[in-house]
């Protein structure tokens, strides 16, 4: 019988795993399945032009994974049983439950409303297609002079409402950030991020902690009122509820917590990648829900089990960062080099350049994903029996 490894996420994380899984593992050993909700994958980091009006390469997931040994699956996941070691799932076809020998736990996030009165009313969001399509349609709707509001100043944030600015420059757009704008920026990145909201023409709200959204503005924890006739929420992410409804070993938020080598410390035939996991990163801090870090657990994650189900070596990379490339519109940009934990250092890159640097980061972003080992020349590898079998005795004894 293969071994039979389930991925649930065919976001960035999940995709990535499932293909360099199938580059490690021989074919006749495992059964790789990969289950999503959506029959494409979806450059969600590309959301917010989207929302502007961009339309998107379609990436359907039958054709990216087509003769790479991974099948997909489309279907919702409504639920985990970790201890039976069954996933239940939801498709046109109704109701069913799918048997893991290993799961591979990715499914994302999505917006966070933080509990702000009116905000599932009125706001939009940008956390996925279905929100970013919302908007767009929305936004082509408006009449000029019409305002639109962006509410957070976090990397989302400043790239929805660049984005929005320059593709509708007819519209009224305003930035509402807790703090001040780019505030954990270099000096040099946040005066580029000031001259180019100014070119764009957005207003800026600094040190606007929004209580309340209405149908036509949004109210801030000093007493004011910022008009808008469309809101944009992009305050950060939630995890999906699903991983809290289990046993697994998780955070107050949701996330699963996970070793080094992306297993969970409460259930060793599970692993959890991307934003849906709690991973230490360097200085002993979170990793941050993001693309960039996505990525590198995802490959842990794949080459610890592959490693575990074969023999090998275990996996020690760490895992860091490098710089925040950032969008601000298609013709500008910032990337702003980091510290390993993410930290920002006095070098940026600014300008067409920097547009360019991140839209190859992007392109190289969806790259990876059907290119799982970066091309590199990569040997499948037998499964042991004793090995396949060594995981679900260490859960019995966990
Ligand atoms: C507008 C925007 C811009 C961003 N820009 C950047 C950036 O520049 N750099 C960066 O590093 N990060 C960026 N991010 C963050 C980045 O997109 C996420 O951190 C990353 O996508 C997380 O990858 P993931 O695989 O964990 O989850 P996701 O990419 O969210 O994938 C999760 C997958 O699971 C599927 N799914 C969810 N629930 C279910 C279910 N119940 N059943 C079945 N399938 C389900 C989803 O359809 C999806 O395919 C941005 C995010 C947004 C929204």
């Amino acid at each position: 019988m293969r071994h039979r490894i389930i991925v649930l996420g065919a976001g960035y994380t999940g995709a990535i795993a499932a293909g360099r899984l199938a580059k490690r593992l021989r074919r006749e050993d495992v059964a790789i399945t990969l289950v999503n909700a959506e029959p494409d994958f979806v450059e969600r980091v590309r959301m917010h032009q989207l929302a502007a009006g961009q339309d998107l390469k379609p990436r359907p997931l039958s054709e990216m994974f087509a003769g790479t040994g991974v099948e997909p699956r489309l279907a919702k996941v409504t639920g985990v049983d970790v201890d039976r070691k069954t996933v239940a799932v939801i498709d046109a076809n109704g109701a069913e439950e799918l048997a893991y020998d290993t799961l591979v736990y990715a499914l994302g996030s999505g917006w966070n409303a933080q509990g702000v009165p009116g905000t599932a009313e009125h706001a939009y969001e940008i956390a996925g297609r279905p929100g970013a399509l919302r908007l767009r349609e929305r936004l082509a709707r408006l009449d000029a002079g019409q305002t639109v509001v962006v509410v957070g100043g976090g990397l989302t944030g400043l790239e929805a409402a660049t984005e929005i600015a320059e593709a509708h420059p007819d519209l009224d757009v305003a930035l509402a950030a807790r703090g001040g704008l780019g505030d954990w920026l270099s000096p040099k990145g946040r005066e580029h991020l000031w001259t180019v909201f100014g070119k764009l023409g957005i207003t800026v709200h600094e040190h606007a902690a929004v209580t309340g959204v209405e149908a036509d503005r949004v109210a801030t924890a000093d007493g004011k009122a910022i008009p808008a006739a469309v809101t944009v929420w992009t305050t950060g992410f939630a995890v999906h509820p699903i991983a809290k409804a289990t046993a697994l070993e998780g955070t107050g938020t949701g996330q699963i917590v996970v070793d080094a080598t992306m297993r969970s410390v409460s259930h060793p035939d599970v692993y959890a990648v991307g934003d849906a996991a709690r991973v230490m990163g360097p200085g002993d801090k979170p990793l941050r829900m993001s693309c960039a870090s996505g990525t590198p657990t995802a490959w842990r994650a794949a080459d610890a089990i592959a490693a575990r189900l074969t023999g090998g070596k275990l996996p020690n990379a760490p895992i860091r960062y490098f710089n925040q490339c950032i969008s601000l519109g298609r013709k500008e940009g910032l990337i702003q080099y980091v510290t390993a934990d993410d930290r920002a250092v006095q070098a940026v890159l600014t300008g067409r350049l920097a547009a360019v640097y991140k839209e190859l980061v992007c392109k190289g972003a969806a790259w990876g994903v059907v290119n799982p080992t970066l091309g590199l020349p990569t040997r499948r590898r037998r499964v042991t029996r004793e090995r396949a079998a060594a995981g679900s005795a260490a859960k019995a004894l966990a």
